[in-house]
């Protein structure tokens, strides 16, 4: 089957609810929705996601602009020849591993549905049917954090993520409070988002919530700082996970070989696509490493490729993954829904990436450019 047509679609995907972290406060989310059709008359989607800043409108206008008019005409089975193309064009900038995420994903659906096969199948096969997820506590009021987190365990999520990073006391106010309000088997991590600047008081930090239970610490420093993530890393005794530091798979050989991470949160956007993420799990594997996977937060067609990635890998960690981001959204451009079953995300088993684009919805969504 040949490419006949790359469109990227541009869209706005609104928020139930304002969603703050360490960076600042959003009430939308900007997406690209990307259909790729083949002359047999199947059709391939894909999802550009990039929630802050709002990237991913421009990022559409190159694909359709300078990407679209290359990748006509070729195979869609020649997978390692598109996905070498697409590699070229991500020569100058990381923010277009998002875009080639978006279309390669895109092409994986399409072959997927083509040969009436789910993506894991062509990643080599399903090692489990279900991916725990981390029920998420975003930044506020210790009263709203606590809440929050006793919501999340009475819906099924047995590990929660807290963002922390602004304010010391209160963040040990809210892990507290929350550490008395839920039951001990549940884990707890906190999310710094690069948020601290001395390693040493992060270290202090640390120790003390890990009394707590504390068991992981994601980018507890800026990413850039790889000497001292190595220095925290044999410091503390939570688990280091790296979170903005890790795009490709050359970040992640950076902080495997400078010993900076304990486990790596691979994200489909940013590792440019499935089989780029498929090669980080791989490469971490060799350090006897496992991987959890993140979330931009994409859409439902973004999450779809994450579940298929975390379906098929065998060093993804018995800790919770993020995919999970599509339920912050009150409108997506997907027919089916993705079901999350006492806090674990349950991989579709239909063809392709087991989606389908409700396309008057799509229309209603599409954002002028
Ligand atoms: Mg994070």
């Amino acid at each position: 089957m040949k490419i006949v047509s790359v469109e990227a679609i541009p869209v706005n995907l609104p928020f139930h609810e304002p969603v703050s972290d360490a960076w600042g406060v959003y009430a939308s989310s900007n997406h690209g929705i990307v259909v790729i059709r083949g002359d047999s008359g199947e059709y391939g989607v894909g999802e550009i996601a990039l929630a802050w800043f709002g990237g991913a409108h421009a990022l559409c206008k190159e694909v359709n602009d300078l990407w679209a008019e290359k990748l006509v005409g070729m195979r869609v089975s020649d997978l390692s020849l598109v996905t070498s193309l697409l590699d070229s064009f991500c020569s100058f900038s990381k923010r277009h591993l998002l875009a080639k995420a978006g279309v390669e994903m895109a092409l994986w659906d399409l072959l997927g549905k083509s040969l009436g096969v789910p993506v894991y199948e062509l990643l080599g096969g399903k090692v489990r049917g279900q991916i725990a997820l981390t029920g998420g506590i975003s930044m506020g009021t210790v009263e709203h954090m606590t809440a929050s987190a006793v919501g999340k365990v009475s819906e099924g999520f047995q590990e929660l993520k807290l963002k922390i990073g602004l304010d010391e006391d209160k963040d040990w106010a809210a892990l507290h409070s929350i550490r008395r309000a839920i039951p001990d088997s549940v884990r707890i991590r906190v999310d710094v988002n690069m948020a601290w600047q001395d390693v040493k008081k992060a270290k202090r930090i640390i120790d003390r919530m890990t009394t707590l239970g504390v068991s992981i610490v994601e980018q507890p420093l800026h990413s850039e700082r790889l000497s001292d993530l190595a220095w925290l890393r044999t410091n503390i005794d939570a688990i280091l996970l790296i979170d903005e530091g890790i795009w490709d798979v050359r970040d992640a050989r950076k902080h495997l070989e400078m010993q900076a991470a304990d486990m790596l949160h691979v994200y489909i956007s940013e590792a440019g696509g499935i089989a780029a993420s498929k090669k980080i799990f791989e490469l971490a594997s060799l350090y006897e490493m496992d991987c959890t996977i993140g979330s931009m937060p994409e859409g439902k067609i973004g999450a779809a490729a994450s579940a298929h990635v975390g379906a098929a890998m065998l060093n993804l960690s018995s800790h919770a993954s993020d995919i999970r981001g599509f339920t912050v959204y009150r409108e997506d451009v997907v027919n089916e829904e993705l079901v999350i079953s006492a806090g674990s995300l349950i991989v579709p088993d239909r063809p392709g990436l087991g989606v389908t684009i409700d396309f008057a919805q799509l229309a209603r969504m599409r954002v002028d450019q």
